[in-house]
């Protein structure tokens, strides 16, 4: 058995704190951050602090030590959560999830990615062919996605611009036989435009330095991010890791290889990335009257890309076709500005779209077929979520607005579930459950997504209404709404969102209109629903419908985010989840800076003070019997070496009384219960010092 971390490494359990402060909790966090031990338990929630240095703690050794033993007999690591994850999903066939959290840059997709490296090597010990074939599709869709759903931002030069929840389905083996991904609000706007120091989606980097001679001759591509608009921004920061970009390209095509895209699919989602960059390239020019192109060449080869008429690219650009009220088509040139804003939403939509397209390619491959519950018994899963966690800038936008909004709704859920899973738990256990005060932060979720009266719907309304409605108009209708609202207050030109513990999240409200409708001219998806590529044909099925039949209220932006998120705490709400909450040390990727300001806050607002205090309020820590003695029979005459009771109960009993700490236990049916963390830090002191 590996050895338990030694108590100059401070507490591996924050319950085992003397007193649950902030003073306590944060220099534990300093203490073990220094030492080099980035994990810490709360009870079964790992805390992890991003070490900005390689770890050697992931090798075949520490997966070995780790697999098949209790939380408590190693110390705190991802893998034992991922064991225990495992433990319950083939023992009790439960389906498990692990939730990962965190600001950008915390870490949470290195964790998920060690997570599923650890899955990988404990499973399948016969080496069959089609697991091992699963398996590597799993793990290769990270490469993919990483390409396209990624980005340099200024917190983070691989930052995920999505959120991912990954399902992976076991048989009764407790082997891996498929998946399923769900991706969430791609930051498209990232397309268009980047902040600067920051960059474009990598995959555009990588194609550009990159692709073979041959790929961007056919379509007609320069090496050069700085001569496309798009890349533009970003194309000096690239300088430094082009290298990486080139490599990363080679292993995304064979990672799209492996995976099982055609060489046709391969191609096609390249020239959809460069019709984008082309795209970014058309300008427009106004005679006062009326607007035209610039230059037809940009739309010459985003044409030849799509497969499309050349004629109609350029109409789609600078006209829209509208149904007016007596049901007459007409066509309406845009304005100049109407172009470009037209443009980029084209240029957007494609992305997302190509993006949406892969994950679903991905998802037909790893997709369970074939199986037969009452041959292969029950199928179980282990869910992955890996997203983006609260974003608290100097200016927040719709994006930050919907982004908290999903933290809020996995707040709840955190919440509901430790409290849940301690009273089932302590039922199962047969031990009197006691209730506790929690901030129930169902209040805020409510705020913002109830129906009618939550800042959602006010936003939906505005974005119906016909006329002239500004963002200030509807900020004006929130603060009549929303007026006695605990936790609403505007500040004229933002809404302000209160947090408890005096976290305070305001967003500016300039552009959430727009946003929120997030328009996309039909003649648009008519273009691309014709294109002569049928890869692009499929990303495109509403191009379908003449302007007549095209709903007039389709879904915002906001409501589409809110159901999938609603689908997924619904998702998650049934399977037994494990924790792992991601903390970044400081802003500046170094690895022994503590920037204890920067932590403070983010142990806030991940509630992780209230987390050690559930955890507390009951029984700070348990453990089943046979272990508890095998770990402390060395403290007590009566069990050392052996004891002579009927049971492993007995004999922990024996143990307990003779310490004097039977007022702070409770026995249940498998577990002791122990209420403060003093006891078990005497028996453990006790313990190393024999
Ligand atoms: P975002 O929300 O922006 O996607 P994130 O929480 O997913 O951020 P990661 O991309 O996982 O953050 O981590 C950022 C960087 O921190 C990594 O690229 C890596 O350099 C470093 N890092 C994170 N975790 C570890 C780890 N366990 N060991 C070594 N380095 C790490
Ligand atoms: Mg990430």
């Amino acid at each position: 058995m590996a050895e338990l971390e030694g108590l100059e490494f401070g507490k591996s359990d924050f319950v085992l704190l003397d007193e649950v402060t902030m003073e306590q909790f944060m220099e534990n966090l300093k203490l073990r951050f220094d030492k080099g031990r980035i994990y810490t338990y709360i009870g079964e929630v790992v805390v992890s602090v991003n070490p900005y240095r390689q770890m050697d703690i992931y090798g075949k050794e520490t997966i070995e030590a780790y697999r098949g033993r209790e939380l408590y007999e190693n110390p705190p690591h991802l893998f034992a959560v991922s064991d225990a994850a495992y433990k319950a999903m083939k023992r009790r066939a439960k389906d498990t999830c692990i939730v990962i959290s965190g600001e950008s840059g915390a870490g949470k997709t290195e964790a998920s990615k060690y997570i599923m490296q650890y899955i990988a090597a404990i499973t399948n010990p016969s080496q069959r062919a089609e697991v091992e074939s699963v398996k590597n599709v799993l793990l290769k869709s990270n490469c993919v996605l990483e390409a396209f759903g990624n980005a340099k931002t200024n917190r983070n030069d691989n930052s995920s611009r999505f959120g991912k929840y990954m399902d992976i389905n076991f048989n009764f083996n407790g082997d891996p036989t498929g998946g399923h991904i769900n991706n969430y609000l791609l930051e498209k706007s990232r397309v268009v435009q980047q902040q600067d120091g920051e960059r474009n989606f990598h995959s555009f980097y990588q194609l550009l330095r990159g692709g073979s001679d041959e790929m961007l001759k056919s379509f007609n591509i320069q090496n050069d991010p700085a001569a496309y608009v798009y890349t533009k921004e970003g194309a000096a920061i690239a300088v430094s890791t082009s290298n990486n970009d080139r490599s990363s390209h080679k292993a995304v095509m064979n990672a799209l290889e492996v995976i099982g895209f055609s060489k046709e699919e391969i191609n096609s989602i390249y020239q959809i990335l460069a019709s984008i960059l082309h795209l970014g390239n058309v300008q427009f020019e106004s005679d006062g009257e009326s607007v035209q192109i610039r230059g037809l060449d940009a739309v010459n080869l985003i044409s030849d890309l799509t497969g499309t008429d050349k004629e109609i690219v350029s109409k789609s650009l600078l006209y829209r076709t509208v149904a007016t009220g007596g049901g007459e088509v007409i066509e309406k040139g845009h304005t100049e500005h109407e172009a470009c804003f037209g443009r980029d939403a084209f240029a957007k939509a494609l992305y997302e779209r190509l993006f949406g397209w892969i994950v679903g390619r991905i998802n037909a491959v790893i997709e369970v077929k074939d199986y037969n519950p009452v041959l292969h018994g029950k199928n179980t899963v282990i869910g992955v979520l890996d997203i983006y966690g609260f974003e608290i800038f100097d200016n927040n936008s719709f994006e930050q607005f919907c982004i908290n909004y999903c933290n809020e709704k996995l707040q709840q859920l955190f919440i509901e579930l430790i409290l849940q899973q301690e009273q089932a738990e302590y039922q199962r256990e047969g031990i009197t459950w006691q209730h506790i005060n929690y901030f129930n932060n169902q209040i805020i979720v409510d705020l913002v997504e109830q129906s009618h009266k939550g800042i959602i719907s006010i936003l939906d309304e505005a974005c119906l209404t016909v006329g002239k409605v500004t963002d200030t108009v509807c900020l004006d209708s929130m603060d009549t709404k929303l007026a006695q609202h605990p936790h609403y207050t505007s500040r004229k030109v933002s809404m302000v969102h209160k947090r408890p513990l005096r976290l305070h999240l305001s967003y500016s409200v300039e552009g959430f209109l727009d946003k929120n409708k997030d328009p996309l001219f039909q003649d648009f998806k008519r273009l691309m629903y014709n294109s002569a590529n049928p890869v692009l044909k499929e990303m495109w099925p509403d191009g379908q419908l003449s302007i007549t039949e095209v709903t007039k209220r389709p879904l915002t932006a906001a409501t589409l985010f809110k159901n999938s998120i609603v689908a997924l705490v619904d998702k998650l709400a049934c399977k037994e989840p494990y924790y792992v909450r991601c903390i970044k040390p400081n802003e500046v990727k170094s690895p022994v800076l503590f920037d204890e300001a920067r932590c403070r806050h983010q142990v806030a607002y991940l509630g992780l003070l209230e987390n050690v205090m559930v955890r507390r309020a009951g029984f700070a820590y348990r453990q089943h019997y046979t272990r508890f003695l095998q770990r402390y029979k060395m403290t007590c005459e009566y069990t050392w070496p052996n004891h002579l009771m009927e049971s492993d109960k007995e004999a922990v009993e024996i143990i307990i009384t003779q310490h004097g700490f039977q007022d702070d236990v409770a026995y249940g049916q498998t577990k002791l219960f122990v209420r403060t963390p003093r006891t078990l830090f005497t028996l453990e002191q006790e313990r190393t010092a024999l």
